[in-house]
């Protein structure tokens, strides 16, 4: 399959030097895409703000249409679409296919917001005066996107920015163009259908460029970033520089506290959940566990042997529970961390080994690795990829103490009986969201998203919050 870029309402062809490779089986390429820089960049820009007088003007009922025929063909094709995407990033088909779901009703929710009025009316103190604020569409987004939620977080950028009469040019991750190219093609088949402004949606592909031209072009009036904390510093960095609005989402090493008064079985299992699906490649992953002394050993073997016993394999194989690393930098990061962590003096309990199966991909087998202390590398830089550290605390005030250590502050769990624990926990612990007797990770699709310190910047994510980011707010005073 070749990859196009989405320019101006046309698919624009080119050059094709690049392979999208199946991370479950390299020797089969997946797509081959091409390489975008900064003059498609213009391009997709010119387009863009070409389209935003009129996409910014349409009607909401024409806006929440779109979104509405976006959303339905994603669910239509939902298995389709699943496979796609479980064969370039590697998340088993049941992840994959329930990630398309999720974008589906990200755009639907979307065609119900594209319908909301969200100004006021507010009366004045001085007689013969009317006061009023209005949301209206700002211009031109940048978004730019990761690997790991290839076609959900592409979705939870687009869909708001649409409904609110913005236009878009999305940069998609590397890894996964084919999935971002899937979600162009049907945006502009929906566009095309209902005869929306050509260029409202624009899409660039490309390696190295790409990100930075757009960040940097002046008619770009927001950036809405989700990657990783290093790239994400460059990029609000360049764009506070011009007084762009600008929004990033970034890492996490999120803690998941056990408490003695614990339910066993069910505190391994969300430590499993949260640490190992989607082979631990989520920003919300619960790649920290800190357990209560009293039943720390007895944790720690439970979940050795929970994890020795997941299925790796191929995504598209039904029995597979944690498919490969996404990619080849990804994969040898994930073996690095492992001589990181056992260098410093953690134990590994389990896994950690590179594996050879049938086919030749990225598998790895998942990692436990006990006696860490707060400070080592391991609790302290995100991995992204199926290893957890343990680490002991005396008490709960001790787990708290350590659950908030660190640079990051995206997502936080307890699991404990304590119902007087876990509220002190959602009081105290520094971190955007908050999970009690549940992993770190596992978000809804219409409830705001986002961390705090190290792990995000600006407006959140997703559901009623989106329109801070994707609006800008006009104050009207109307005299006689
Ligand atoms: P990444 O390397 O930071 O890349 C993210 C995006 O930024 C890609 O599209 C990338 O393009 C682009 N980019 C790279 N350098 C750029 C630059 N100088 N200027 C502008 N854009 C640039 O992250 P990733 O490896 O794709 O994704 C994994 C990271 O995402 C993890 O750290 C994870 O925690 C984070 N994440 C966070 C959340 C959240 O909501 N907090 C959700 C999911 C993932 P190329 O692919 O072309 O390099």
């Amino acid at each position: 399959m070749k990859l196009t870029h989405f320019i101006n309402g046309e698919q624009v062809s080119a050059d094709t030097p690049f392979d999208s490779l199946n991370p479950s089986n390299t020797d089969d390429v997946v797509a081959s895409y091409p390489a975008g820089g900064p003059a498609e960049v213009e391009a997709a820009v010119a387009a863009a703000r070409g389209a935003f007088p009129a996409w910014s003007a349409a009607s909401p009922e024409l806006r929440s249409d779109l979104l509405d025929r976006v959303g339905a063909t994603l669910m239509a094709r939902g298995a389709e679409l699943g496979e796609l995407l479980a064969r370039e990033e590697g998340k088993t088909r049941a992840e994959a296919t329930g990630e398309v779901m999720r974008a589906a009703r990200i755009f639907k929710y979307f065609a119900g917001e594209a319908l909301r009025r969200h100004g006021q009316t507010l009366e004045s103190t001085r007689p013969g005066l009317d006061a009023s604020t209005w949301r209206e569409a700002v211009g031109v987004y940048g978004l730019i996107t990761p690997w790991n939620f290839p076609i959900a977080i592409p979705a939870w950028k687009t869909a708001p920015a649409l409904a609110f009469g913005n236009t878009v040019v999305l940069k998609p991750a590397n890894p996964t163009p084919a999935i971002a190219h899937a979600l162009a093609t049907i945006i502009h088949e929906c566009g095309a259908a209902l005869n929306v402004p050509k260029g409202i949606f624009n899409m660039v592909l490309g390696q190295g460029g790409v990100g930075s031209a757009l960040v940097d072009h002046p008619d770009v009036a927001g950036i809405s970033f989700t990657g990783s904390q290093a790239v994400g510093a460059k990029v609000g960095i360049a764009a506070m520089a011009r007084q762009a609005r600008v929004q990033m989402e970034m890492g996490g090493k999120n803690p998941l506290v056990v408490l003695a008064d614990a339910d066993l079985d069910r505190a391994v299992q969300i430590a499993l959940d949260g640490g190992f699906f989607q082979t631990g490649q989520r920003c919300t992953a619960s790649s920290r566990v800190i357990v209560e002394d009293a039943i720390h050993d007895r944790f720690v073997a439970a979940l050795a042997e929970r994890a020795k016993a997941l299925k790796v394999g191929p995504a598209l194989d039904p029995a597979t529970q944690v498919g490969p690393a996404a990619s080849d930098s990804q994969f040898e990061q994930n073996l690095r961390y492992v001589g990181i962590a056992t260098g410093e003096g953690g134990r590994l309990v389990t896994g950690g080994e590179r594996l050879s199966l049938a086919t030749p991909g990225y598998f790895m087998s998942p990692a436990v690795i006990a006696d860490t202390n707060p400070d080592m590398r391991i609790n302290n830089e995100e991995v992204f990829g199926p290893v957890v550290s343990t680490i002991r605390a005396r008490n709960y005030k001790e787990a708290l103490e350590i659950a908030n250590r660190g640079n990051f502050g995206l997502s936080a769990g307890i699991v404990t009986t304590s119902l007087k624990h876990a509220r002190d926990f959602r009081r105290n612990v520094r971190a955007g969201m908050v999970m009690v007797n549940l992993p770190t990770a596992g978000v809804d699709y219409h409830v705001p998203f986002g961390g705090t310190r190290g792990s995000s910047y600006g407006a959140r994510e997703q559901g009623f919050a989106a329109v801070e980011f994707y609006t800008q707010i006009k104050t009207v005073y109307v005299g006689d």
